[in-house]
């Protein structure tokens, strides 16, 4: 009697299964920098802020935090940040919303970018900052110190660029961006209709004015919640193959070391060039250029 009665609520358990509608599934990945975070202002490019960067580390985390919940507010069903500043050590993993699982550290071949695969439908940038060479955007930068400029394709792009083309490949669009008003307009270049979070408005590349923190992360939980509540109005950014990577150096040194890698050729004294039938290759190797070349 036994084994009747269990297969019987086996099957009662399989009917109320089948008929539950299906659980529309929504990932969302978040890359998390630092230099757009509200309040910061110093620092150098590749890590620490100084004496501020312990308080660097919890302003980076709330913001995160405020991007989680914005994310499961929206029905986010998964959600995976990766820490894409310098050390890639910065967030504060027992601080951050238990709902989101953290990439941190390095070395990671897809940097700021890894973890995301094609089964994400959503990519959201935190804390991004304007591109090397911008008058006003604060702590403005490439990748790294030691790049002036980057163009791909010919146009010349920031961290917010050369990432949403990393998300376009995997078929998922970059639906917000928090920041100054430099990185929001500089990534609008190439994503007209991402929703934007301004948290402080940049003066110059070492000075703000900041949303208080508290204000911020209502600014950003609000976009991310706009941003994925229109998910069908985007589109992922995709770059055209082969993709020609140009980096202009800081120093000419650097030049001389990066020419020495095959596919790489110089074009002038500070500039390198090469192409990428596929574009996530070439990005692993622009992550080289100019996070790992030394000149000394
Ligand atoms: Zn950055």
């Amino acid at each position: 009697m036994k084994p009747i009665f269990a297969l019987l609520c086996l099957c009662g358990l399989a009917a109320v299964v089948v008929a539950q509608p299906q659980a529309q599934k929504l990932k969302v990945f978040i890359s998390v920098d630092m230099e757009g975070v509200s309040g910061v202002v110093t620092g150098d490019q590749t890590g620490a802020g100084g004496a501020d960067y312990n308080r660097f580390r919890r302003l980076m985390t709330e913001e995160a935090n405020a991007a989680i919940r914005g994310a499961f507010g929206a029905g986010a069903t998964e959600v995976v940040v990766n820490d894409s500043h310098g050390s890639m050590r910065n967030l504060l993993i027992e601080e951050l919303d238990n709902r989101a699982q953290l990439i941190s550290s390095n070395i990671k071949p897809m940097g700021m970018m890894q973890g995301l695969d094609p089964s994400f439908d959503a990519v959201i940038f935190i804390g991004y900052h304007a591109k090397a060479g911008s008058a006003v955007g604060v702590l403005a930068h490439t990748g790294s110190g030691t790049v002036a400029d980057l163009r791909i394709n010919g146009r010349s792009v920031g961290e917010a660029g050369m990432n949403m083309y990393v998300a376009g490949v995997f078929g998922a669009p970059v639906v917000m961006i928090s920041g100054d008003q430099e990185a929001i307009a500089q990534a609008r270049e190439l994503a007209p209709n991402i929703e934007g979070a301004q948290v402080k408005e940049a003066i110059a590349t070492t000075a703000a004015r900041s949303l208080h923190p508290e204000v911020a992360r209502e600014r950003i939980r609000d976009a991310t919640v706009r941003a994925l509540k229109r998910l069908p109005e985007f589109k992922p950014v995709k770059p055209a193959t082969p993709a020609t990577f140009e980096v202009k150096f800081s120093q000419t040194a650097l030049a001389d070391v990066a020419e020495q890698i095959p596919t790489v050729k110089r074009v002038d004294a500070q500039t390198v060039s090469y192409q990428a039938g596929d574009y996530l290759q070439g990005y692993r190797l622009l992550r080289v250029l100019y996070r790992y070349l030394r000149a000394d």
